[in-house]
């Protein structure tokens, strides 16, 4: 069989095999409606409680602030229309220009019904700073909503200054944590955020599940209405199977937060070393401070767009930005931010590592790179 090389860990990840085994009793004999009083939904609720304990003690939540969604984007959704349609004298919400669209088209939705938003500008390495947000901040706004890290160049956020500053003026803070949860340590408490938006898929869970965190006594609206599920605040039989495998995959990465961090930290640096080594011309976007594994490119006078089909024909499976940008050929929203220049910005691919690569697969890609561009 050819190799497949993976690393495109950012777009999704494979599911963890404990959270696949964890996960097949609820969908083959323990099927029953958790909302049911029979004794056959007994162990259903508990594996919902037992996993929304697990889920809390990962972020340092309590368990009735843990709201399960199908995914990172409802959960971005239900944040920032949640907040948005709150009653409240306060209106504005102020947001920046590097974040996934399921938070930017949120906003556009809301700014089209009237409410005032704020777009911050990121730095050059894709870092929204506090002088900045205490520039825009005003006694208006009511929700400030700034990403943990960046999904196309892995940038991490000041979250805790930042939610500081929101807190300081009255306004509520929401992190899109899609990227960093199971990957780098979060703590809500530490932090300090009212609202944090969580996917299974992006840490070895399965995909269409992930979670909204809302501290107690956030005033925030119904999401889906119907029935009483989730605090009857977003209606629904709940995916069991799926809630199941997302707390035991998220479990595993954060016991094991450390040595995946380690591991996927020196493939990046061996494949960075490998390539400075090679006479391709190439620079590393976003800051320092990033998600580890995660490596945004940009090659000069080069076409993200070839690489990624050149490099898929020969098995390595990469992005050239987000995943859900990846249909469209023109420069993401990200790059312009963060003001690269056009003669790399068009040849930029990400690069994302996680628990199941090898040093192996830096070798590989660095090679593939060679060939494709030399
Ligand atoms: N937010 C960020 C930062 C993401 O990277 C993604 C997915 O790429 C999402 C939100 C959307 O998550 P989901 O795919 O679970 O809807």
């Amino acid at each position: 069989m050819k190799q497949m090389i993976y690393a495109d860990n950012a777009a999704t990840t494979k599911l963890d095999i404990e959270a696949f085994e964890a996960m097949k009793p609820y969908l083959l004999e323990d099927y029953a409606n958790a909302s049911q009083p029979y004794s056959f939904s007994r162990g259903v609720k508990k594996a919902l409680k037992d996993s929304r304990e697990i889920i809390a003690k990962c972020i340092n939540a309590e368990p009735d602030e843990i709201y399960f969604t199908s995914g990172g984007t409802e959960s971005d959704n239900w944040a920032i229309k949640g907040i948005a349609y709150n009653d409240s004298s306060r209106k504005a919400i102020i947001t920046s220009n590097i974040e996934h669209h399921a938070v930017l088209n949120s906003c556009r939705q809301v700014e089209r019904l009237g409410v005032p938003v704020a777009y911050l500008p990121a730095n050059e390495e894709a870092i929204i700073s506090p002088e900045i947000l205490k520039q825009f901040i005003t006694k208006q706004t009511k929700l400030v909503s700034i990403m943990m890290a960046n999904n196309e160049v892995g940038s991490i956020q000041p979250i805790k200054e930042l939610c500081a500053i929101a807190h300081d003026n009255g306004a509520i803070f929401h992190t899109d944590a899609v990227q960093a949860v199971g990957h780098i340590p979060v703590d809500v408490k530490a932090f300090g955020v009212d609202l944090l938006s969580a996917s299974a898929h992006k840490f070895n869970g399965p995909k269409g599940v992930g979670f909204l965190y809302i501290k107690k006594g956030t005033k925030i609206a119904e999401h889906e209405i119907g029935g009483h599920q989730e605090q009857a605040l977003r209606a629904g039989t709940e995916n069991v199977a799926a809630i199941v495998g997302m707390a035991i995959a998220l479990k595993n990465n954060c016991n094991n937060l450390a040595k995946n961090s380690e591991l996927v930290t020196e493939i990046e640096n061996k494949f960075k070393s490998l390539l400075s080594k090679t006479n391709i011309d190439f620079i590393v976007n976003g800051s320092k401070v990033h998600i580890p594994g995660n490596i945004s490119l940009s090659f000069k006078n080069a076409d993200g767009e070839m690489l990624l089909h050149r490099l898929d024909l020969l098995g390595i499976m990469v992005s050239t930005g987000a995943a859900c940008d990846s249909k469209s050929t023109q420069i993401s929203h990200v790059l312009q931010a963060i003001k690269a220049s056009e003669e790399y910005a068009k040849g930029t691919i990400r690069i994302s590592f996680g628990k199941y690569n090898s040093l192996k697969d830096a070798e590989i890609i660095v090679n593939g790179l060679i060939q494709i561009l030399s």
